[in-house]
């Protein structure tokens, strides 16, 4: 089996996200995807606007509304958010690792994140553990191939409200906690 890994900051997670999942479920990228809310990501200048449990709610939400034949292969794994301080990317691969002996770890990220994979924490390593699918942004235009094309969306345009590219559910817990309002 092959067991995706797409982790991220998913504040909040957005139809560019949502069109990956079904993308790489559809066409059998992966039989099985874990999405990974992080809980402290590094990399970045800013910390995200809502917590590690809203987002992780944002993300439940999301792939609940999905279709029936994609959920089922779709869950959302808060090892990351639950876990105190910083994540590494090879300690997650290896607690999944755990569960799911003999398969194909393959870890699914944008060409802007992979563009840094060699800053991450033990890459050799990683690059040893797992596969990567690299998905080619528009405004991060890439030389990787995979069968997935990105929409054009991020989750800065949302938080900035120049886009409003959400599941209907997302944009409802939004608005109810009143997410992004000042920015
Ligand atoms: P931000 O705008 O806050 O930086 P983002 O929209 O890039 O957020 P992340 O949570 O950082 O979202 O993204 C998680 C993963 O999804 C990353 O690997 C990122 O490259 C990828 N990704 C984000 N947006 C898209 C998109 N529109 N199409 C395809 N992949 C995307």
């Amino acid at each position: 089996m092959r067991v995706g890994l797409y982790g991220g900051t998913f504040d909040p997670i957005h139809n560019g996200h949502i069109h990956v999942i079904q993308e790489l479920i559809s066409r059998k990228i992966v039989d099985h995807l874990l999405v990974l809310p992080a809980g402290q990501p590094r990399l970045r200048d800013n910390e995200p606007h809502a917590t590690g449990a809203q987002r992780r709610a944002m993300c439940q939400l999301a792939v609940s509304e999905l279709p029936a034949e994609i959920s089922k292969c779709v869950e959302v794994n808060p090892i990351e958010v639950l876990r105190e301080g910083p994540s590494y990317t090879i300690d997650t691969v290896e607690a999944v690792a755990q569960n799911y002996e003999g398969d194909t770890i393959v870890l699914i990220v944008g060409t802007d994140a992979y563009e840094k994979i060699d800053q991450w924490h033990r890459a050799d390593e990683l690059k040893e553990m797992v596969e990567f699918v690299v998905i080619d942004r528009p405004e991060f235009p890439g030389q990787h191939n995979t069968s997935v094309d990105a929409i054009a969306v991020s989750a800065t345009d949302i938080r900035a409200h120049k886009s409003d590219a959400v599941p209907a559910a997302v944009a409802a817990y939004i608005k109810e906690h009143n997410l992004y309002a000042s920015k």
